[in-house]
């Protein structure tokens, strides 16, 4: 074989495995599409969950704050029933009994007045967060819709470029005979996507190990189809080749 005639061949390989490279990676590129959706899908969710539950507090602080109001309503029905009843006492010490009574009634009042007031201001607090939890999501919203455009139309270029990538490759595999395609494709399995390796300097490129030296002259002839006796990969050697 004449190394012009190798040449060739080892270029339509290398186009052949580098469009098989480009279509591996876009391939798995579009794969992880749904991943990408479904992570947005997710951080979603999980920021309206945190609005519920900020929601959720803010209800709880209110039905306290009703409670509490309902308290202060009953004792203060108890301070006016124990001044009612003061009025119609006959003895001092009923008397005393009763002013008594009634400053129990006030300390308890104040007392839930002032749980009412933190409450308010929890319940302050928790609209605030309320307001900025929903703020948050609806703008991850926005956002998310965006990236879902985005997503979509790359999918779209990626599904696009696969189509041409095989429409190049039919173009490439029908300019290679047979037995040299039957060759790659046998040792494609043993080698991943990398079945054609130069060899620099004695060192083949695909294994990082060296090439025997009988071996190696041989290549610098460039007459012969030649595998690396270490990793099973077919090489040619560096620089013989416009892009290698
Ligand atoms: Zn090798």
């Amino acid at each position: 074989m004449s190394p012009s005639d190798l040449t060739q061949k080892i270029e339509a390989l290398l186009q052949l495995q580098e469009n098989e490279l480009e279509t591996a990676s876009l391939r798995s590129s579009l794969a992880d599409v749904p991943r990408r959706l479904s992570l947005l899908e997710t951080q979603l969710e999980e920021l309206k969950t945190r609005m519920a539950q900020s929601e959720s507090r803010m209800s709880d602080l209110q039905k306290s704050y009703r409670q509490y109001e309902s308290e202060t309503q009953s004792i203060q029905a108890k301070v006016e029933k124990s001044n009612e009843k003061l009025r119609t006492v006959k003895t001092n010490k009923e008397y005393q009994a009763g002013l008594q009574e009634i400053e129990d009634l006030n300390r308890l009042q104040s007392g839930v007045e002032d749980k009412m007031l933190e409450c308010l201001e929890a319940i302050d607090e928790a609209e605030a967060a309320v307001a900025s939890d929903r703020d948050s999501a609806e703008t991850f919203a926005g956002q998310m819709e965006a990236e879902k455009v985005q997503v979509d139309r790359e999918s779209a270029d990626m599904k696009q470029k696969l189509e041409q990538l095989q429409r190049m490759r039919e173009q490439i595999v029908g300019g290679i005979d047979s037995d040299l395609l039957k060759k790659y494709e046998q040792t494609k399995p043993y080698t991943g996507t990398t079945v054609v390796a130069a060899v620099k300097a004695s060192i083949c490129q695909g294994c990082n190990m060296n090439i025997p030296p009988q071996m190696y002259n041989e290549l610098q002839r460039f007459d012969r189809l030649l595998v690396c006796p270490h990793c099973e990969r077919i090489i040619y050697p560096h620089g013989r080749l416009e892009n290698g």
